[in-house]
């Protein structure tokens, strides 16, 4: 569905220009190090932005190459230019959106999955609820373990990339706040996600308390919801404009010192909220507002003092770059700072940790197999670590390395940063 600031969802020329083609990004991006192919090159892509802006049909071999995109922004990373490449790849996508029409399946599906699904608890729960009993009945299991799943084809690899489903479901902390262990230093709101209320509840909780350790009370604002990422991802700027405006609203009413994600992927769009309504006169300065309080727990946690009263884990762990906190929110420097202040944690860095893992959002569905071949890779740099703790920040990113350490792997546990300073802090409480 349109809106009234349709006619800006294109690559604009400004930021076209900035690019000067020297194809010092080429080797930090995962397709193009996969196929190398120049049209599946940011270089490339981009190349063909231009061409449609000078009036270049909206090709179905455009929308190919724009949606083989990971939208990881290791080039963004990597250009001494400053080409905003995830504002690029965003706005070409609305382009094609807004141009070409899918197949009857897939605009239903779409339709299913980016406004129904995404954006209602009630759909949700019940997703959460088939999925829960599908775990329970030992039937997932068996499909995974026995080599069933080899037998059909990409959906039998599509299952091993299934979000479980954790019950008791994190909507029903929606609207509360929880209090501050010992002195209150902070006030914080907490953005619960939409498919996290489901399948991390427990990543949530775990949030939760270790931001209570942490002198905060935390809120978890009623009415809201989604935040719009993977409608921008999608190209669904209208629809992820809308989900930005309840956000804003429902964030807006407290006073809070910051408002926080666990989830780098959401992150990123909402720290960009800004760019998403900029020409929108009712929410352009909210939306500058909401956005400069949002940060991501890790980034939180590591700007202020951090309670330092854990108990030790003798666990080895490697840390996975999640690409929408490393390339997209430039964050580096605090997963690994928490992950250090763990007493007994013994840390081995992954060669290319910022190289994408292949989850992407919904990508690894969509693109499965170039998903899946990038995943092969970086579970061998996992591997030659030794780890026996997969560490990184963001759901997604969880889901599509536990389905590499079922492939690929040996045995190692995925944790999100924050899992792991909740188990720190409940060994010295002997809990
Ligand atoms: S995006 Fe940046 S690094 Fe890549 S070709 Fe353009 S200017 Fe060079
Ligand atoms: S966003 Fe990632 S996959 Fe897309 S062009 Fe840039 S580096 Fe390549």
């Amino acid at each position: 569905m349109a809106d009234s600031f349709v006619s800006f969802d294109r690559p604009q020329q400004a930021d076209l220009d900035r690019c000067v083609h020297c194809g010092l990004c080429l080797n930090a991006c995962p397709t193009y190090r996969e196929l190398g192919v120049e049209m599946d090159s940011p270089r490339g892509r981009i190349y063909q932005m231009v061409q449609v802006a000078n009036g270049a049909p909206v090709s179905a071999s455009y929308q190919e190459h724009i949606e083989l995109c990971l939208a990881c922004r290791a080039c963004e990373s990597a250009c001494p230019s400053g080409v905003q490449y995830g504002r690029l790849v965003e706005a070409a996508r609305a382009e094609i959106e807004n141009s070409r029409r899918r197949p009857f399946f897939g605009r239903l599906m779409r339709r299913l999955v980016f406004e129904k699904l995404l954006q209602s608890p009630r759909w949700m729960t019940t997703a959460g609820v088939m999925a829960y009993l599908y775990q329970a009945s030992g039937f997932q299991k068996l499909f995974r373990t026995s080599g069933l799943w080899k037998l059909f084809g990409k959906l039998g690899r599509l299952e091993q990339l299934a979000p479980p489903a954790e019950p008791p479901f994190f909507f029903g902390k929606i609207g509360k706040t929880f209090r501050a262990e010992g002195e209150r230093r902070y006030r914080v709101a907490l953005m619960a996600g939409c498919i996290a209320n489901v399948s991390f509840a427990r990543l949530n909780e775990a949030t939760v308390r270790v931001l209570q350790k942490n002198g905060c009370d935390v809120v978890v604002p009623g009415g809201q919801g989604c935040c719009g990422a993977l409608h921008v991802h999608a190209g669904l700027r209208a629809e992820a404009r809308k989900l930005a405006r309840l956000n804003i609203d429902s964030v807006l009413r407290g006073d809070f010192d910051a408002v926080i994600t666990n989830a780098a992927g959401c992150g990123s769009t909402l720290k960009e909220y800004h760019e998403l309504l900029e020409h929108d006169p009712h929410y352009a300065k909210k939306a500058r507002t909401f956005s400069a309080l949002m940060k991501d727990v890790t980034e939180f946690l590591a700007s202020i003092e951090l309670n330092r009263d854990m108990g030790p884990l003798p666990f080895t762990v490697t840390y996975q770059d999640s690409c929408h906190l490393a390339h997209g929110q430039k964050i580096r420097v605090a997963p690994r700072a928490l992950l250090a202040a763990v007493p007994g944690l013994t840390f081995r860095e992954m060669p290319l940790a910022d190289l994408c893992c292949g989850s992407a959002g919904i990508y690894n569905v969509v693109e499965n197999e170039m998903a899946m071949a990038i995943l092969d890779k970086k579970m061998r740099n996992v591997n030659s670590t030794s780890a026996g703790v997969v560490a990184t920040a963001n759901p997604g990113c969880i889901l599509q390395l536990e389905a590499g350490v079922r492939l690929h792997g040996n045995g190692q546990r995925v944790l999100h940063v924050v899992e792991i300073l909740d188990e720190a802090y409940r060994q010295r409480e002997g809990r």
